[in-house]
Protein backbone atom coordinates (compact mmCIF):
# COMPACT_ATOMS: atom_id res chain seq x y z
CA UNK A 1 0.00 0.00 0.00
CA UNK A 2 1.37 3.43 -0.83
CA UNK A 3 0.28 6.13 1.18
CA UNK A 4 0.19 9.90 -0.83
CA UNK A 5 -0.16 12.97 0.84
CA UNK A 6 -2.66 15.50 -0.40
CA UNK A 7 -5.20 18.28 0.80
CA UNK A 8 -8.84 17.34 1.38
CA UNK A 9 -10.87 18.66 -1.79
CA UNK A 10 -14.00 19.34 0.53
CA UNK A 11 -13.84 22.50 1.83
CA UNK A 12 -11.16 25.44 1.81
CA UNK A 13 -9.67 24.80 5.01
CA UNK A 14 -7.89 22.34 3.22
CA UNK A 15 -6.23 19.66 5.64
CA UNK A 16 -3.56 17.24 4.96
CA UNK A 17 -4.25 13.81 4.28
CA UNK A 18 -2.76 10.55 3.46
CA UNK A 19 -4.75 8.97 1.00
CA UNK A 20 -3.96 5.14 0.88
CA UNK A 21 -3.91 3.26 -2.38
CA UNK A 22 -3.07 -0.24 -3.18
CA UNK A 23 -3.11 -2.00 -6.61
CA UNK A 24 -4.55 1.29 -8.43
CA UNK A 25 -7.50 1.98 -5.76
CA UNK A 26 -7.98 4.51 -3.30
CA UNK A 27 -8.70 2.21 -0.28
CA UNK A 28 -8.44 4.57 2.96
CA UNK A 29 -7.34 7.59 3.50
CA UNK A 30 -5.71 9.20 7.17
CA UNK A 31 -5.06 12.30 8.51
CA UNK A 32 -1.43 13.80 8.36
CA UNK A 33 0.46 15.59 11.61
CA UNK A 34 3.34 17.70 11.57
CA UNK A 35 1.32 20.27 10.26
CA UNK A 36 -0.48 23.76 11.15
CA UNK A 37 -3.96 23.24 9.12
CA UNK A 38 -5.19 20.19 10.97
CA UNK A 39 -2.50 18.24 12.35
CA UNK A 40 -3.56 15.12 13.05
CA UNK A 41 -7.42 15.34 12.48
CA UNK A 42 -10.05 15.41 10.21
CA UNK A 43 -13.92 15.50 9.79
CA UNK A 44 -16.23 12.54 8.50
CA UNK A 45 -15.81 13.89 5.35
CA UNK A 46 -12.13 14.28 5.20
CA UNK A 47 -12.10 10.70 6.74
CA UNK A 48 -14.37 8.46 4.88
CA UNK A 49 -15.64 10.47 1.77
CA UNK A 50 -14.08 9.02 -0.81
CA UNK A 51 -16.39 5.95 -1.81
CA UNK A 52 -16.93 8.74 -5.28
CA UNK A 53 -13.67 8.12 -6.88
CA UNK A 54 -14.44 4.63 -7.81
CA UNK A 55 -18.26 4.58 -8.05
CA UNK A 56 -19.50 3.48 -11.63
CA UNK A 57 -22.00 6.59 -12.09
CA UNK A 58 -19.04 9.35 -11.52
CA UNK A 59 -18.44 11.00 -14.84
CA UNK A 60 -14.89 10.44 -16.00
CA UNK A 61 -15.68 12.70 -19.38
CA UNK A 62 -17.35 15.80 -20.52
CA UNK A 63 -20.85 15.67 -21.86
CA UNK A 64 -22.49 17.12 -24.55
CA UNK A 65 -26.03 17.31 -25.33
CA UNK A 66 -26.84 16.79 -29.07
CA UNK A 67 -30.02 16.25 -30.38
CA UNK A 68 -31.68 16.07 -26.65
CA UNK A 69 -29.18 12.82 -25.69
CA UNK A 70 -26.45 13.53 -24.01
CA UNK A 71 -23.27 12.33 -25.82
CA UNK A 72 -19.67 11.65 -24.33
CA UNK A 73 -17.36 14.33 -25.66
CA UNK A 74 -13.42 14.71 -25.67
CA UNK A 75 -12.18 17.48 -23.78
CA UNK A 76 -10.96 19.56 -26.29
CA UNK A 77 -14.32 19.38 -28.13
CA UNK A 78 -16.53 20.21 -25.26
CA UNK A 79 -13.93 22.93 -24.64
CA UNK A 80 -14.34 24.42 -28.05
CA UNK A 81 -17.89 24.17 -27.54
CA UNK A 82 -17.53 26.50 -24.59
CA UNK A 83 -15.22 28.83 -25.67
CA UNK A 84 -17.50 29.07 -29.27
CA UNK A 85 -20.21 29.80 -27.16
CA UNK A 86 -18.53 32.42 -24.86
CA UNK A 87 -17.53 34.43 -27.85
CA UNK A 88 -20.72 33.74 -29.73
CA UNK A 89 -22.58 35.64 -26.38
CA UNK A 90 -19.82 38.51 -26.12
CA UNK A 91 -20.37 39.68 -29.20
CA UNK A 92 -23.91 39.50 -29.30
CA UNK A 93 -24.93 40.45 -25.70
CA UNK A 94 -21.76 41.66 -24.47
CA UNK A 95 -19.59 40.43 -21.42
CA UNK A 96 -21.90 41.43 -18.71
CA UNK A 97 -24.33 38.60 -20.35
CA UNK A 98 -21.69 35.71 -18.62
CA UNK A 99 -21.23 35.32 -14.77
CA UNK A 100 -19.05 32.72 -13.48
CA UNK A 101 -19.28 31.11 -10.13
CA UNK A 102 -16.95 29.48 -7.83
CA UNK A 103 -16.59 26.99 -5.30
CA UNK A 104 -15.92 26.60 -1.47
CA UNK A 105 -14.53 23.45 -2.23
CA UNK A 106 -11.74 25.26 -4.74
CA UNK A 107 -8.38 26.48 -3.42
CA UNK A 108 -7.83 30.05 -2.95
CA UNK A 109 -5.20 29.97 -5.94
CA UNK A 110 -8.00 28.10 -7.79
CA UNK A 111 -10.67 31.01 -6.65
CA UNK A 112 -7.99 33.71 -7.77
CA UNK A 113 -7.65 32.12 -11.47
CA UNK A 114 -11.45 32.03 -11.41
CA UNK A 115 -11.91 35.52 -10.79
CA UNK A 116 -9.45 36.30 -12.95
CA UNK A 117 -10.24 34.53 -16.22
CA UNK A 118 -13.96 36.06 -16.05
CA UNK A 119 -11.83 39.87 -15.65
CA UNK A 120 -9.53 39.89 -17.72
CA UNK A 121 -10.67 37.05 -20.25
CA UNK A 122 -14.38 37.71 -20.01
CA UNK A 123 -14.30 41.05 -19.36
CA UNK A 124 -16.75 41.33 -16.85
CA UNK A 125 -16.79 41.71 -12.75
CA UNK A 126 -19.71 39.23 -12.70
CA UNK A 127 -18.16 36.59 -10.46
CA UNK A 128 -18.98 35.17 -6.86
CA UNK A 129 -19.03 32.59 -4.76
CA UNK A 130 -21.32 29.49 -3.64
CA UNK A 131 -20.78 30.60 0.21
CA UNK A 132 -22.64 33.77 -0.81
CA UNK A 133 -26.00 31.55 -2.68
S1 LIG B 1 -11.22 17.16 6.41
FE1 LIG B 1 -13.17 18.24 6.70
S2 LIG B 1 -12.57 20.27 7.51
FE2 LIG B 1 -10.74 19.33 6.58
S3 LIG B 1 -10.69 20.12 4.45
FE3 LIG B 1 -11.76 18.13 4.45
S4 LIG B 1 -13.93 18.68 4.64
FE4 LIG B 1 -12.77 20.47 5.25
Amino acid sequence: MNKVLTTCPYCGTGCNLYLHVEDGQLIGASPAAGNSVNNGSLCAKGHYGFDFVHHPDRLTSPLIRKNGVLVEASWDEALTLITDRFKSHIKNFGPDSIAGFSSARCTNEENYLMQKYMRAAIGTNNIDHCARL
